[in-house]
């Protein structure tokens, strides 16, 4: 057996499991050993006494009533006992399994996994566990056709198989030793049947380690190739037709926005190989920037490209850019274009009759040829990985690249986050902008927002919702975005249209859905979070965002930078009852401020409370058992070890950090 085989060579998965497997990711007996869970449950037994008030908990004791099975309704039971943990005596309920009677013998001891009622000294139980359970239950991510039983099973049979031991270890002797980690094999069998915190502790440790150092060295790689002069294009823009540009414009760039602008220009000039980062929170004046950048680019007689993440924003960019530059000739490639159409455009841009060309990632993918292609804007680059950023570097003369994004990151994270780029910071808005008011109120107070709505819906505006998110389940995030939309649809009525937005649609189906907003025929427009940022509706005013207190800072900046984008006031209401401390304070310093980097560092430093979900859509790169905001010491170690060991340009023949070498060349990260 090897690990690169496919699932369905393990005894009960045919090709139809295995179709099911494969949406969460797992092709391969690898994949599987290494399909992490997300969390655990903790099913050690614990006192009664101990347990607070809603814990859910492992009682265990001996059966001191018989059982009773009460029957209420058409199907509605309970199954009541009593059992005596110690010399405490407490009643036991479940709901609807009336079958568990069985397991309940009188004077038998029971370990019921439950949820703790102080004030009624009860347990209502979700499970009652064989004796010999482990204390730490995996909780796997799931997709549909897919249960926690049948992952387990799997996942079981293939440690029991012994197949964890052809993990191959990519960690050296040295680092292993040097930090006391663990070997990957160990590690692996750690996370899935751990035998205690402490080793499961250890496990992770390991794992993140490694994810990191890899991370850390392709990121050191890249930035070896950019210093190499041999490989960038010097572009030799004209000074005084940019200038002329700058002047005509109807506004005066803010310092900020020059500053950036010069930044890029020097490296555009420079033969080194521009990779850089233009960071910049929503408003602050960007695409001006890139506009100039790329008119830049034009003067020295080459072309240039905006790649964007949808085909919608594609074409925002595609109308401001024709604003700012009448005279040049524009090139809109759309997914739905007609085939002659599409085949024209792509014809006059390989001739080089196209000077800025605008569109998704079909810029790069697809059969598309430059004529003399200098520079590649990537705006959003969230979805645009390391990975991504090196295919790019291989096509064609190795263009300049320059990525932007409205997400604020600390300069110090982004360094760690993008080591191999620059970072350029617009940390100023233009003068006389509005700022957002940010308002935050309790899910008893939703009426009142209501009824404000219907004014602002009067006078025009137009709203977002945004619906709760609940991050262990795709399912259920979207039934809570469907429910919010009956809810509010049935509450207007006829005084608003409302419409659905999540992550399951397809692009098409999303893109008109924004459209339908942009063109004001529906009002109120409810989204899950997993939907694209960066989308300008100006006459959208109001963003509602329900359970705010689920969210980062960062995140519930980026969310609501997507009012405030006209010339009237907008508003955030934060729907949220907070019951921890951080929740609270993180509602309180939204409505205080609404400056991106000043949240952005503030979301820093409150991390790691573990209440916050994810670094999904924060603008960081994503890791699989790695929290790049979380694990920074882990990252900064990560960091120095890859940068002293690639520091030797022979460091691929010395046989510490050989097996490194092999790994990267496997993956493709080196040649
Ligand atoms: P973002 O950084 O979010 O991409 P945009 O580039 O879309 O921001 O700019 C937002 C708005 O601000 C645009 O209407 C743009 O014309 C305007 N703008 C940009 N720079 C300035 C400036 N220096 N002074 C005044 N308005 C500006
Ligand atoms: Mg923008």
């Amino acid at each position: 057996m090897n690990l690169h085989q496919a699932l369905t060579v393990l005894p009960g998965v045919g090709p139809k499991s295995a179709e099911k497997f494969r949406k969460l990711g797992i092709e391969t007996l690898e994949d599987l050993l290494l399909y992490f869970p997300f969390r655990y449950e903790d099913f050690k037994v614990k006192n009664v006494l101990d347990l607070e008030d809603g814990e859910k908990a492992v009682i265990s004791g001996q059966v001191v009533s018989p059982a009773n099975v009460q029957y209420y309704g058409y199907k509605r039971n309970r199954l009541r006992f009593t059992i005596k943990q110690g010399e405490v005596a407490l009643a036991v309920n479940f709901f609807n399994q009336p079958y568990l009677a069985d397991k309940v013998e009188l004077g038998g001891t029971l370990a019921i996994f439950g949820k703790w009622d102080k004030t009624k000294a009860s347990l209502t139980g979700m499970k009652i566990l064989a004796q010999v359970e482990e204390d730490l239950q995996p909780i796997y991510h799931l997709t549909q056709g897919v249960s926690q039983a049948s992952l387990v099973k799997l996942i079981k049979l293939a440690f029991d198989q012994g197949l964890d031991l052809l993990l191959e270890e990519n960690l050296p002797q040295v680092l292993r030793e040097r930090y006391q980690l663990m070997p990957r094999s160990q590690a692996a069998r750690a996370m899935h049947f751990p035998q205690d915190l402490a080793q499961y502790r250890q496990a992770l440790r390991r794992l993140k380690f490694e994810e990191l150092l890899y991370f850390q060295l392709q990121l050191q790689l890249l930035k070896a190739e950019n210093r190499d002069f041999k490989k960038g294009l010097a572009l030799d823009w004209q000074e005084e037709a940019l200038e002329a540009r700058k002047a005509a414009l109807p506004f005066k760039l803010t310092s900020a926005q020059e500053r950036s602008l010069g930044e890029i220009l020097q490296d555009m000039k420079s033969g080194l190989h521009m990779n850089r980062l233009l960071q910049g929170d929503v408003g602050s004046g960007k695409t001006v920037v890139a506009g100039l950048a790329m008119y830049a680019v034009h003067t020295a007689g080459y072309q240039a490209a905006l790649m964007v993440p949808t085909e919608i924003l594609a074409e925002q960019h595609f109308e401001s850019l024709s604003q700012l530059f009448p005279d040049l000739r524009l090139g809109l490639l759309r997914g739905s274009m007609k085939a002659a159409e599409k085949k024209d455009l792509l014809s006059r841009v390989e001739s080089g009759q196209v000077d800025f060309i605008i569109g998704t990632h079909a810029l790069i993918q697809e059969g598309v040829n430059y004529h003399r292609l200098g520079l590649v804007i990537i705006d959003e680059q969230h979805r645009f990985g390391v990975e991504q950023r090196r295919i790019l570097r291989q096509k064609g003369e190795n263009p300049d690249v320059l990525m932007m994004t409205a997400t604020p990151i600390p300069r110090t994270l982004a360094i760690t986050a993008f080591g191999d780029m620059d970072v350029s910071i617009i940390d100023q808005l233009p003068a006389g902008r509005k700022p957002i008011v940010t308002r935050w109120i309790k899910h008893e107070q939703l009426p009142l927002v209501l009824d404000w709505l219907d004014q602002q819906l009067q006078v025009g505006a137009q709203v977002y919702f945004i619906s709760p998110l609940i991050e262990e389940s795709e399912a259920l995030d979207l039934r809570n975005a469907v429910a919010l939309e009956q809810e509010l649809a049935a509450h207007f009525g006829v005084r608003a249209q409302v419409a659905l937005l999540h992550g399951k649609m397809k692009a098409e189906e999303k893109d008109k859905i924004m459209q339908d907003f942009k063109d004001k025929k529906v009002q109120i427009l409810v989204s899950t979070t997993v939907i694209e940022v960066g989308v300008n509706v100006p006459n959208a005013r109001v963003m509602v965002i329900m359970d705010a207190d689920r969210f980062g800072l960062s995140q519930l900046h980026q969310l609501r930078g997507r009012v405030g984008r006209g010339d009237q006031q907008s508003y955030a209401v934060l729907v949220a009852n907070p019951k921890t401390e951080s929740g609270q304070k993180r509602m309180k310093i939204m409505t205080e401020t609404t400056d991106g980097f000043l949240l952005a560092e503030e979301d820093l430093k409150m991390r790691g409370s573990g209440e916050i979900f994810g670094t999904r859509q924060s603008g960081l790169p994503e890791f699989q058992v790695a929290d790049i905001v979380e694990d920074y010491p882990i990252v900064e170690e990560a960091r120095k070890v890859a940068s002293q060991i690639v520091a030797d340009p022979s460091w691929r023949q010395d046989s510490n950090w050989s097996l490194l070498a092999e790994h990267l060349t496997e993956k493709d990260y080196l040649d």
